[in-house]
C-alpha cells in the first residue's frame, strides 16, 4: 500500500471526494492525509476522516492566514486529541507570495511549533524563499517533515541533522526538476516519504489536470529509479517511514 502523505482533499474538488478516494484505492494508494491550511478547513477534513477508511489529517494554519488566524483558536486540544489528527500541518513561512507581513508568518509559526512540543505531535512544513528563518525558528524540539521538499542540500543537511523527514510531491517528476531529483538521491531512504499536494502539483504524466492523491504512484515511480530500488522495495520502506513520522497513525488492513 502506498500513502499519499500529503494532500488537500478540501480543497476546490469539484468532483466528488468519495470517488477520488475510490480512484486512489484502486492505484493502490490505501491511505492519505489530508492537510489543512486554513480555519475553514479543519471540520471538513474530520469529516471525511471520520467517514473514510485510513484518511488521517494534519491540522495547521498555513502562513497564508498569518495576518487573519490566531493559532490558539483553531488548533484546541479537541482537534488535537482527535484520533484521525496524526499532526500538525500544513504550517511554515512563505515569503515568495508576500515577505511584507514576515512578523505574522513567524509568529503564526512558532506559537504552532509550540503547540506541536505541548501536544507532541510531529509537524508538516512548507516553507518557500525562506529557508534561513526557517532554520533559525525550527529547533530540535521539534519533530516532522518538510512537506513538497523543494528546498537545497543546504537545507536538506541541516533538517536531517536534526531528524526530519522530506517529502517528495508530484514535482520529482518535473523535466526541469533535476536538481531536486538530486537531491532526493542523496537524502538517505529512510527518511523520505511521498505526497501529491493534491489538488496542486500534478505529476507528469498528468500535468495541467487537477491532482488527485491517486497520482502518487508516479512520484513512487520516479523515486523508485532515482534509488534503484524496485517498486516494492520502495513500497515497504515509504509505508515504514510515514509510520515512524506519524506515530498516531493506525492503518487498518
Ligand atoms: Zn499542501
Amino acid at each position: 500500500m502506498f500513502i499519499d502523505t500529503h494532500c488537500h482533499l478540501t480543497d476546490r474538488y469539484t468532483d466528488d471526494v468519495d470517488e477520488i478516494i475510490q480512484r486512489a484505492h484502486n492505484a493502490g494508494v490505501g491511505a492519505i492525509i489530508c492537510a489543512t491550511a486554513e480555519p475553514g478547513d479543519i471540520i471538513p477534513a474530520l469529516k471525511i476522516a471520520n467517514a473514510n477508511k485510513n484518511i488521517f489529517c494534519t491540522t495547521g494554519l498555513h502562513p497564508d492566514c498569518a495576518d487573519t488566524a490566531t493559532a490558539a483558536n483553531v488548533l484546541t486540544a479537541d482537534v488535537l486529541h482527535d484520533t484521525h489528527v496524526i499532526g500538525i500541518g500544513e504550517i511554515g513561512l512563505d515569503f515568495h507570495e508576500r515577505n511584507d507581513n514576515k512578523e505574522n508568518q513567524i509568529k503564526l509559526f512558532s506559537d504552532q511549533l509550540e503547540i506541536a512540543q505541548e501536544f507532541d505531535l510531529p509537524v508538516a512544513i512548507h516553507t518557500r524563499d525562506a529557508e534561513n528563518d526557517t532554520i533559525d525558528i525550527l529547533t530540535n524540539k521539534n519533530h516532522g517533515v518538510l512537506h513538497c521538499f523543494t528546498g537545497t542540500w543546504d537545507l536538506a543537511r541541516v533538517m536531517l541533522d536534526r531528524g526530519f523527514y522530506f517529502s517528495a510531491s508530484g514535482i520529482l517528476t518535473f523535466k526541469n526538476a533535476a536538481d531536486i531529483r538530486d537531491t532526493f538521491a542523496k537524502i538517505p531512504n529512510d527518511r523520505i516519504v511521498i505526497e501529491t499536494d493534491s489538488p496542486f502539483c500534478a505529476p507528469v504524466p498528468h500535468r495541467g489536470k487537477m491532482c488527485e492523491p491517486a497520482f502518487v504512484i508516479e512520484t513512487a515511480r520516479v523515486l523508485a529509479e532515482i534509488k534503484h530500488l524496485q517498486i516494492d522495495e520502495l513500497e515497504s520502506i515509504l509505508m515504514e517511514n510515514t509510520m515512524r513520522l506519524y506515530p498516531k497513525i493506525k492503518i487498518i488492513k
